[in-house]
């Protein structure tokens, strides 16, 4: 794939700072005493000497609390991050009491690894009903296992590359430095490798899960062995919908060696302050139109393009950087061809650049000249301060020069002039075709277009801005195959899962099939959040009980969810061990 770039009844009260809500279904004094006691009760669940070493918080905790809350999300839906209870676990044992006093108390419960999702899917609002959020922060182990990784889902993508980096490993991850694994191998993890090596969510092998039961499932890649609990555990985990199913402990990570690669990396920045940096960068991205159709097969190469509207920013500007690699096994070194990215340089006409890299690097040092890292605040953990609203698409075609011409026109329509306040970031990445057992959706499309909208209030302007970036994914749309795909990373524009699920997932014996496993797995809905998947009404239960046994049957229809093929691997995929199947 190329690519451009709830809520459950009850009440909540906070009676004085030892005590939590008192659910309307329990009663007797007992229940309502362990409601109530909330930290003794949970060191009465823990199943590790009953202790619990996590931190418990509730709004009368003041600024602990308020810190806790905040997250990515927080300054476009400050009213819907706001959790009853949040609990900060420090092991495994801690994320089982918290789930089995939640589900005993009647709370819902949202997860939380890196707070970085867009619409805050990883919180809850109590005004709807009591919700408890789990933050798995502290659960961030690293070790290395030959040919494989184990990581905890509290780790930065910053963090673990740098460890994997130290150990001559590399898994292919999105962008942000700030966004943490949990949430990460569940989203997907499109960034400028994935048209390499698939996306992240491809690399996950394995991981530990504490589900609605409270109980630990060791969860492995499916294979004729596994059981259907896992095998199904594995598919939904993995790109249907994140934190509708469990919350993941620890993760099991596929790497690549560095030593197996040859990896070349480009990467230019242009100024775009006027229209003569326009029509330069137009025919540029023309160019980079042809050159991703005519090598639209050979998936040794890969580009990544993001603009950045900042003219009003201090130190910042309005600036288009490509970002290009070529990766291949090591024997075919020797094919790369330095021309072809030469190429785009020399089309953008007239164009002022500002920056030009070019290294022949392992894979996993590549990594430092691609971070965002100068825009993160290490006191919020966020790379942006200002509100935002956005769009994306995921298209089937990448869009011929016409298209992307139009693409770039409407780009430039948004960037910001020297006195408005708000700035955009564009991403365009190409990515990679892939059939694989994982629910993660749209992986047959060719190309992703991101757009991030910052605008400063007042709060009229929200409508303004709203319109403009659903204006924008139109234009997107029109350039390609008119088709709306949404990736769930990225979802916008207020999704409603009940109605707005046909963007989300390529097919509806996909999302019948995680209707289904819901209900198996998680009956009472526990775990909750904007996004996820809802359970089956009377009238879905058949087609999600039949979506279910067709795929343990093994007689799904569609290519990317079947049950039973062992093939983890991209279409194409440069590890040697994915590519004499497809
Ligand atoms: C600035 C920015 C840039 C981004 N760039 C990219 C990019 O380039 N490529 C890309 O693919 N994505 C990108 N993303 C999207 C990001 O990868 C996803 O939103 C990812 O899910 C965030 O993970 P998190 O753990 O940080 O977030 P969280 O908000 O903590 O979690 C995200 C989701 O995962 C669930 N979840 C988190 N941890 C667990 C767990 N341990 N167990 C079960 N469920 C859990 C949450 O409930 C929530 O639904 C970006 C996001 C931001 C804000």
């Amino acid at each position: 794939m190329l690519g451009l770039l709830g809520w459950c009844t009850g009440i909540t009260f906070y009676p004085e700072q030892v005590g939590i809500g008192v659910p309307q279904a329990v009663v007797g004094d007992e229940a309502q005493s362990f409601c109530y006691n909330v930290r003794e009760s949970m060191a009465q669940l823990a199943t590790t000497n009953n202790t619990f070493d996590g931190t418990i918080l509730i709004p009368s905790d003041g600024h602990s609390f308020g810190q806790a809350r905040d997250q990515y999300a927080s300054v476009t839906f400050a009213q819907a991050m706001a959790p009853s209870v949040i609990v900060l676990v420090e092991s495994e044992s801690d994320v089982q009491a918290a789930v089995k006093f939640a589900s005993q108390c009647e709370y819902s419960v949202s997860i939380r690894s890196g707070g970085h999702s867009y619409l805050g899917t990883s919180s809850c609002d109590s005004s709807k009903g009591q919700c408890l959020q789990i933050d798995v922060t502290g659960l961030n182990i690293r070790e290395i296992l030959p040919a494989q990784a184990k990581i905890g889902p509290g780790n930065r993508l910053r963090d673990a590359a740098e460890f994997l980096k130290q150990n001559g490993r590399f898994v292919p991850t999105g962008e942000c430095p700030g966004v943490a694994l949990g949430g990460h191998m569940q989203t997907g993890g499109f960034g400028l490798f994935a048209r390499h090596f698939g996306p992240f969510v491809n690399r996950v092998g394995g991981f530990r899960i504490v589900l609605a039961d409270g109980e630990v499932h060791d969860i492995v890649t499916p294979s004729e062995e596994t059981s259907t609990l896992n095998d199904d555990i594995f598919y939904a985990v993995l790109g249907g919908a994140s934190g509708s199913w469990g919350v993941v402990t620890e993760m099991t990570l596929n790497t690549i060696a560095d030593e197996d690669f040859f990896s070349v990396y480009w990467k230019l920045g242009y100024w775009w302050d006027t229209p003569e940096d326009t029509e330069g960068i137009v025919n540029m991205m023309r160019t980079f139109s042809e050159m991703a159709n005519e090598k639209i097969d050979d998936t040794r190469w890969s580009i990544h393009a993001s603009v950045v509207g900042a003219k009003n920013l201090p130190g910042l500007g309005n600036r288009i950087q490509l970002e290009f690699s070529w990766v291949a096994p090591m024997e075919q070194k020797d094919e790369y061809d330095f021309d072809f990215f030469q190429k785009i340089d020399s089309a953008c006409t007239g164009c002022t650049r500002f920056r030009y890299i070019n290294v022949t690097e392992p894979l996993s040092q590549i990594w430092r000249h691609r971070y965002l890292r100068t825009l993160i605040d290490e006191t919020t953990g966020r790379e942006f301060p200002l509100p935002y609203t956005r769009s994306m698409q995921s298209l089937q075609a990448i869009p011929q020069p016409d298209g992307m011409e139009s693409i770039v026109r409407a780009t430039a329509a948004l960037m910001p002039g020297r006195f408005s306040p708000h700035f955009v970031i564009s991403q365009i990445t190409t990515i990679n075709e892939a059939n694989i057992n994982r629910a993660l959706p749209w992986q047959q499309d060719k190309i992703g277009i991101t757009l991030d909208y910052f605008y400063i209030p007042p709060t009229e302007w929200v409508i303004d801005h709203e319109q403009r970036a659903l204006n924008f994914a139109k234009v997107l749309r029109d350039a390609s195959d008119g088709e709306d795909h949404r990736m769930y990373w990225a979802a916008f524009d207020n999704p409603v899962m009940e109605k707005d699920w046909p963007k989300y997932f390529d097919n509806e014996e996909k999302f019948r099939r995680l209707q289904g496993i819901k209900q198996k797995y998680d009956p009472t809905n526990i775990f909750q959040n904007k996004m996820s998947i809802p359970m089956p009404t009377e009238g879905e239960l058949d087609l999600a009980t039949a979506a279910n046994m067709q795929a343990i049957n093994g007689t799904a229809t569609t290519t990317n969810n079947s049950f039973f093929d062992q093939e983890e691997c991209a279409v194409g995929s440069l590890v040697e061990s994915c590519t004499e199947t497809s």
